[in-house]
C-alpha cells in the first residue's frame, strides 16, 4: 500500500509540481526515503467530497495553512521512511462549498530546510490509530492538520483544481486495489479447484 500510494503522489506531483517542488521532494520520494499519501477522507465526509471541511487560508508567501481533520489515511504515519508527503484536499478560503471549491495541496509531515534537510514538524498529528478490514497490516491513521495553526501546505494546480488532480491518484489506486482483487480471487479460485478434486479422492462414497 505504502509504495503504491507514493507512486501515485510522485505522479500527480511530476505532472502538476512547480519546478521547485519537483526538486525539492521528488528525488527523496522516487528513493523511497520519503513516502506519500492521498487524504480525503474526514469523519463527515466519504464518498460525498463536496461536503468537506478542511480549510487552506493562502499566506503572504504563496503557501497555505490547513486546518482539518482526515480519517481512513493509508501509510498516514509511520517511521518506514524518514518524511511523509501528504496530497490533501482542502477548500480554499472563499472557494465555492461544494466540490468545485475544493483544491489539492503538499503538505510534508516535516518542513524542508533549502538545502534539502528536514526541518521542523508541520503541525500533522497523528490522533488515532485505525483498522481496515483485511488489510490488518496497513498503517491507517486519522491525522489532525493545523492543531497549532501551524500546519502549511503548498498548492498543486491552481485553486479549484482539487478534485481533477485527486482523480489522477484515485484512478491509480483503484487500478492497483482492481488488480489485487483479481489475484485473490484468482488464487482463491485455484485453491478451491484443488481442494474439490482432493476431496472426491478422500470421500469412500463417491468412489
Ligand atoms: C482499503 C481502504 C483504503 C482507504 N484509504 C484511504 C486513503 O488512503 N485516503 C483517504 O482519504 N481515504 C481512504 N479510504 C476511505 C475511502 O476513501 C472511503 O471509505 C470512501 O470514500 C467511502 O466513504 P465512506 O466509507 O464514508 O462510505 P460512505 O460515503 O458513507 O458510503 C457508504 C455507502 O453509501 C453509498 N453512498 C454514499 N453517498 C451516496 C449518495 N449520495 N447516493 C447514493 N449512495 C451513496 C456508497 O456508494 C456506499 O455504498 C480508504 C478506504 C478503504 C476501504
Amino acid at each position: 500500500m505504502t509504495p503504491g500510494l507514493s507512486a501515485g503522489a510522485m505522479n500527480v506531483l511530476t505532472e502538476f509540481g512547480t519546478e521547485e517542488m519537483k526538486k525539492t521532494y521528488l528525488p527523496k520520494m522516487i528513493t523511497g526515503e520519503w513516502s506519500g499519501t492521498m487524504c480525503l477522507t474526514e469523519p463527515n465526509v466519504g464518498t460525498f467530497l463536496g461536503d468537506l471541511r478542511t480549510t487552506a487560508k493562502k499566506q503572504d508567501d504563496g503557501s497555505y495553512l490547513i486546518t482539518g481533520t482526515k480519517m481512513f489515511i493509508t501509510s498516514g504515519d509511520h517511521d518506514l521512511t524518514k518524511n511523509i508527503i501528504h496530497m490533501v484536499l482542502a477548500r480554499a478560503e472563499g472557494s465555492p462549498k461544494d466540490i468545485k471549491g475544493l483544491s489539492l495541496f503538499l503538505v510534508p509531515k516535516f518542513r524542508v530546510n533549502p538545502d534539502g534537510s528536514l526541518g521542523e514538524p508541520n503541525d500533522v498529528v497523528c490522533s488515532k490509530i485505525e483498522e481496515k478490514m483485511g488489510i490488518h497490516a496497513s498503517a491507517t491513521c486519522m491525522l489532525n492538520y493545523g492543531d497549532k495553526g501551524q500546519c502549511k501546505g503548498w498548492i498543486l494546480g491552481n485553486e479549484g483544481d482539487g478534485i481533477s488532480l485527486m482523480f489522477h491518484m484515485m484512478n491509480e489506486a483503484r487500478i492497483g486495489v482492481g488488480m489485487q482483487g483479481v489475484a485473490l480471487g484468482g488464487v482463491a479460485y485455484q485453491l478451491a479447484k484443488q481442494y474439490a478434486k482432493e476431496r472426491i479422492k478422500a470421500c469412500t462414497c463417491c468412489r
